[in-house]
C-alpha cells in the first residue's frame, strides 16, 4: 500500500466516514498520518485501585470480575464493571452503551480512564475511556498522553486515534525522509518516521515536542520554499512586450489632474513601483498593502489605464459582488472620460457575457468563468487577495499570456508571515491615510452604558445627520442561517425598541446580489438612518456620510477585523466614531478591545493580535484563504528564521533532493484556503 493510496480503498470504515474525512482535508494515507493532535490529555500515570482519590482523573488497569446493566425507569440505562487489581476492586460505570458488556465481559483485562466520585464512603470510576489489555500491545487511549485532534467533523478522536494506530502499524515504514541529512543534523531533527510516531502516541511530553519541533520545521521550510519556488518560476515567464510609459506621460498626467483629490505621497511611491515592474520582461507580481481608506482603487485605475495605452485589456478581481459593483462605478466613473470601456461581470444567471473587445471587466469569480473572456489580457488586479487561492490566480493568468499580476490587501499582514506565506511577492506600503482624514474616536461601550450609547446615536442622527452601520458578528464560522437570524433578529430589535422613529435597513450576505446593491444604494442615498448588517461590511464598502460604526459582539472579532470595520466609517471630512460593544467583560477582553481607543494602525494592532491570540485572528477565521499553519506558529520568529535561511539556501538546488523538491510542489499547488 502507498501512502497516497485513498483512505477509501481501506474498507467500510473509510468509505461510510469518508465525508467527515474530506471535510478534515483527509484523503489519503498520508494525510492521516499527517493530521496533528492539538492536545494531549495526560492519563498516563496508572493508579493503583486502593491509591485512587475522589475528584482526581486516573487511570486503572486490572480484570474484570463482574458485569451488570442496570435499567432505570426512564429509559435510561447504567452499565456497571467491577474491576481488580492487585490491590483492590472498583465499580466502573458507563451511561447508556449497553453493548459494551458484550466486549468486557468477565476475566478480560482492561484499561479504564476515569474521574474518581465518591458517594457514601464508596468509590466508583465514571468512564472516560477504556480499552482492553492486549500482551505486548500498547495502550491507546489510556495510561498515556492520548492525542486530542483539533477538528473532527463529528468524527471521534477515539475513532481518529484507531484508524491512525492502525495506519502507523501498515503505512509507516513506506514514508521516506525527505529532508537532506545535512538539514536534519545541523537543526538537530528527528526521523520522520519517529516524529510521525511520537506526534500521536509519543512516550513523554519530552518526545511529543521533540516530534513537533521536526514537523514545525518542515512546515515551515516547505512553505518558504513554495513561496520561493512560485517566485523562480514565476521570473522564468517573459513578457513579450513590456509596457512603455513615456508615450503616454502626459495622458497618465492628465487622469491623475482629473481627479478631485491629489495623490498622497504612498499612493504616487506605489504608482511608481508598479510602473517600474510593468516596463520589464519579468511579469509584475506585487502586493500592494494599505489599510482600509487609504485609496488602493485609485492606484488600480492608473494601472488599468496605462495597461489600456499599451494595448492591453484589464481585469479587476473582488471577493464580493458588492464590492466588484462598487469598483465597476468607480473605475467607469474615473476612466469612461478618457474613453476607457469598462464592464462588470458578476455570477448568477443574469449576467451576461463580456464582449472581449471591452478594455478593462471588472467582476467578482464570474471572471474566472465563461462569461468573461480576454484577447488580450496584460494586467491582472485582484483585490482582497487573501481571499481567493492558487488555483484561481492560475486559471485567470490563462486568460492572459503572462500577465502581470497586482494584488491589494486591507489585512495588515505582520512581517514574519508575509515573509513566510507570500516570499514570492514585492510589496508597496501605503503608510498614509488621503489628508484631511480625521482619526475614528473609539470607544469600548461597557453593558451598563448600552442606553446612553442609544441615546447619544439618536442625538447625533438628529443633530449632524449622521448615519450609522451597526454590524452583529458571524454566530458561526461563516455566514449561515443563524447569522442571518441572530442580525434580523437584532434588526427587528432596534427598528421596534429603540430606534422607532428611525429608518432602519437590513443588509446580510444571505440576500440576493440585487437586494443587497439596493439596500446600500438606498443608505447611501440617506434612505436610512441606521444600516444593520453582518460582517459582509467588512470589505471596502464605501458610505462617506456614515460616520458611526456600532459593532455588537466585539469580542468575537479580532483586532485587525474590527479595525477594517471601523474603517468603514471615517471617510469623509467629517469626525467619525466606533463603538464597540461587547456583554462578555472579561477583563482581557476589556484590555484587548480598549486597544483600539489608542492605536489607529492596522499594522500595530496586527503584530498585537499575533501577539494575543495568533495568526488566525488577523485574518479573522471567517475569512477565506487564511494563511493557516497546522502545526508551526507564525510566532516562533526564531524557527522562522532558521527554516527561511535553509529554504535560500537550498531553493536552487531542489532538483539535488528529489523527494523534498516532490514535498514542494504538492505544497504550491495546496489550496491556501481551507474551504
Ligand atoms: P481602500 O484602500 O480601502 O480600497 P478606496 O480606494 O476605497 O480605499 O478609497 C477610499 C476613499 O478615499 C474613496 O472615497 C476615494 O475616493 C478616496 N481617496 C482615495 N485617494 C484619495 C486621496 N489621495 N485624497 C483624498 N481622498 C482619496
Ligand atoms: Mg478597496
Amino acid at each position: 500500500m502507498d501512502l497516497q493510496t485513498p483512505l477509501r480503498e481501506l474498507g467500510i470504515k473509510y468509505k461510510t466516514q469518508g465525508k467527515k474525512l474530506d471535510k478534515l482535508g483527509i484523503i489519503t494515507i498520508e494525510d492521516l498520518l499527517f493530521y496533528a493532535p492539538a492536545r494531549y490529555d495526560d492519563l498516563s500515570t496508572v493508579t493503583k485501585i486502593d491509591k485512587i482519590q475522589a475528584g482526581t482523573t486516573v487511570t486503572i488497569q486490572g480484570e474484570i470480575l463482574q458485569t451488570e446493566q442496570v435499567y432505570t425507569k426512564r429509559h435510561f440505562n447504567i452499565q456497571k464493571i467491577h474491576v481488580s487489581d492487585a490491590t483492590g476492586v472498583i465499580e466502573c460505570i458507563w451511561f447508556n452503551q449497553p453493548y459494551i458488556t458484550q466486549t468486557l465481559k468477565k476475566g478480560v483485562r482492561v484499561s479504564i480512564a476515569g474521574r474518581v466520585e465518591e458517594s457514601k464512603r464508596i468509590a466508583s470510576l465514571l468512564v472516560k475511556d477504556y480499552e482492553i489489555l492486549e500482551e505486548g500491545i500498547p495502550t491507546t487511549h489510556t495510561a498515556r498522553l492520548v492525542p486530542i485532534y483539533p477538528e473532527t467533523h463529528g468524527l471521534t478522536s477515539k475513532w481518529l486515534r484507531n484508524r491512525i494506530r492502525e495506519v502507523i502499524a501498515s503505512s509507516l515504514n513506506s514514508l521516506e525522509e525527505f529532508l537532506p541529512e545535512s538539514i536534519k543534523s545541523n537543526h538537530n531533527l528527528v526521523d520522520i518516521k519517529k516524529a510521525i510516531a511520537q506526534l500521536h502516541f509519543p512516550d513523554n511530553s519530552e518526545h511529543a515536542q521533540i516530534a513537533r519541533n521536526r514537523l514545525s520545521f518542515d512546515e515551515l521550510l516547505l512553505t518558504q520554499l513554495a513561496a520561493l519556488k512560485r517566485r523562480l518560476d514565476w521570473e522564468e515567464a517573459t513578457i513579450t512586450r513590456p509596457f512603455s510609459i513615456t508615450p503616454y506621460e502626459k495622458k497618465i498626467t492628465m487622469l491623475i489632474n482629473s481627479l478631485p483629490f491629489s495623490l498622497t505621497h504612498g499612493q504616487q511611491k506605489a504608482i511608481d513601483e508598479i510602473f517600474s515592474d510593468l516596463t520589464h520582461t519579468k511579469p509584475m507580481n506585487r502586493l500592494v498593502q494599505g489599510d482600509v481608506g487609504s485609496g488602493k482603487t485609485i492606484v488600480a485605475a492608473i494601472s488599468l489605464y496605462l495597461a489600456h495605452l499599451n494595448g492591453f485589456q484589464g481585469a479587476y478581481m473582488a471577493p464580493t459582488s458588492i464590492l466588484a459593483q462598487q469598483h465597476y462605478n468607480t473605475i467607469s466613473k474615473i476612466l469612461e472620460p478618457f474613453k476607457v470601456t469598462v464592464e462588470l461581470v458578476l455570477g448568477g444567471s443574469k449576467s451576461k457575457k463580456t464582449s472581449d473587445k471591452a478594455h478593462i471587466i471588472i467582476g467578482t469569480h464570474a471572471l474566472l468563468g465563461e462569461k468573461a473572456s480576454f484577447t488580450k489580457l496584460g494586467l491582472i488586479v485582484i483585490d482582497e487577495q487573501q481571499r481567493f487561492g492558487v488555483e484561481q490566480r492560475s486559471i485567470l493568468r490563462d486568460k492572459g499570456t503572462n500577465p502581470h499580476f497586482l494584488t491589494m490587501t486591507a489585512t495588515p499582514i505582520p512581517r514574519t508571515i508575509f515573509l513566510t506565506m507570500y516570499g514570492d511577492l514585492d510589496l508597496s506600503y501605503l503608510a498614509e491615510l488621503p489628508r484631511g482624514r480625521q482619526q475614528i474616536k473609539t470607544w469600548y461601550v461597557p453593558t451598563i452604558k448600552r442606553e446612553g450609547a442609544y441615546e447619544w446615536i439618536k442625538k447625533q442622527i438628529k443633530e449632524s445627520g449622521d448615519q450609522v452601520f451597526i454590524v452583529c458578528p458571524f454566530i458561526e464560522e461563516s455566514e449561515n442561517m443563524q447569522t442571518v437570524k441572530a442580525a434580523t433578529q437584532e434588526y427587528a430589535h432596534l427598528k421596534k425598541d429603540i430606534f422607532p422613529k428611525l429608518k432602519v435597513g437590513l443588509l446580510h450576505g444571505k440576500m440576493k446580489v440585487s437586494e443587497k446593491n439596493e439596500v446600500l444604494s438606498d443608505f447611501k442615498d440617506k434612505k436610512y438612518d441606521i444600516l444593520v448588517s453582518t460582517p459582509v461590511v467588512e470589505v471596502g464598502v464605501d458610505v462617506p456620510n456614515a460616520t458611526i460604526m456600532l459593532i455588537e459582539g466585539a469580542e468575537r472579532f479580532g483586532l485587525a477585523q474590527l479595525h477594517q470595520l471601523r474603517g468603514r466609517v471615517g471617510r469623509g471630512t467629517k469626525q467619525s466614531y466606533c463603538l464597540l460593544f461587547s456583554e462578555q467583560a472579561s477583563e482581557q477582553t476589556v484590555n484587548r478591545l480598549k486597544a483600539l481607543e489608542r492605536i489607529q494602525s492596522g499594522a500595530e494592532l496586527a503584530e498585537l493580535d499575533l501577539k494575543l491570540r495568533g495568526p488566525g485572528e488577523i485574518f479573522g477565521t471567517h475569512q477565506h484563504g487564511v494563511p493557516f499553519l497546522k502545526i508551526a506558529s507564525f510566532s516562533n520568529f526564531p524557527l522562522i528564521e532558521k527554516t527561511r535561511e535553509e529554504a535560500q539556501k537550498i531553493v536552487k538546488r531542489l532538483a539535488e533532493f528529489p523527494l523534498l523538491q516532490e514535498k514542494v510542489k504538492s505544497t504550491i499547488t495546496q489550496r491556501v484556503s481551507p474551504d
